[in-house]
């Protein structure tokens, strides 16, 4: 059974329901202000679907709702100017990027994030970390120390978790590069690590528009002082 939506000109879902007679609860979004719409506003000959199987209003995410209308091919206000944005913003910006690997990996990030692919802003969040911090340990300790960042008897680098300890031990070396390399600092790695793991390895979880947004500005808040840092490191070394 298909599921209608009431959905804001932003696309913010207010309200499902698989009848859309009873669909219209609110004039305007809570979140943004904006109007809420049950219909395409082209044609009004098509209800809104947010999916094609009845499911509940909280597991209905933004990035299942159609883009274009069923009816008339128009496409719908939250699909933004190319018909894939659904949400603006970035969920980390490039303040201190450096480099190929960085500008390419945030761009991803970024544009994962405003189509709505988000269990892939996890992963490759957790790949800028990864990599900067070993970046930062091979930029202050070099090869005559890389142990603290590669495994010789596997030859590759260390994984995440073991580099993430690494960092987390050398921050008495790290101090001079950054201020902020503090304990709060190291938890947030471990947490955005558990949810990156999560998205790479579960085929169940699932993470949520809201929750993914609430972690935005935290996660660039980590990005940036750890690029911050690497930059340190590598002018000085
Ligand atoms: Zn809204
Ligand atoms: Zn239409």
């Amino acid at each position: 059974m298909t599921t209608y939506a009431q959905v804001c000109r932003d696309g913010h879902i207010l309200n499902t329901s698989p009848n859309p007679e009873y669909i219209k609860d609110y004039e305007y979004c809570e979140d943004c202000g904006a109007e809420g719409i049950i219909e395409c506003p082209e044609c009004n000959d098509q209800k809104i679907i947010a999916s094609d199987q009845n499911i509940r209003t909280e597991d209905v995410a933004r990035g299942d709702l159609d883009l274009f209308c069923r009816s008339c091919g128009a496409s719908f206000p939250w699909a933004g100017d190319n018909g894939m944005v659904i949400r603006k913003g970035v969920f980390v910006d490039d303040d201190y990027v450096n480099g190929a690997f960085d500008r390419q990996t945030v761009e991803e990030i970024n544009r994962c994030y405003r189509i709505g692919a988000n269990s892939a802003v996890l992963v490759l969040y957790r790949k800028l970390l990864e990599n900067t911090i070993i970046e930062i340990l091979r930029g202050h300790y070099g090869t005559d120390r890389i142990k603290k960042f590669y495994d010789n008897n596997h030859s590759r680098f260390h994984r995440f978790s073991v580099l993430v300890s690494e960092f987390d031990d050398s921050r008495a070396d790290l101090d001079q590069y950054s201020d902020n390399l503090t304990d709060a600092l190291i938890n947030k790695i471990w947490e955005f690590k558990g949810n990156g793991d999560a998205m790479a390895h579960s085929i169940k979880y699932e993470v949520e528009d809201d929750e993914l947004e609430d972690m935005s500005s935290e996660s660039a808040y980590v990005a940036n002082v750890l690029l911050q840092a690497r930059n340190e490191v590598q002018r000085a070394n």
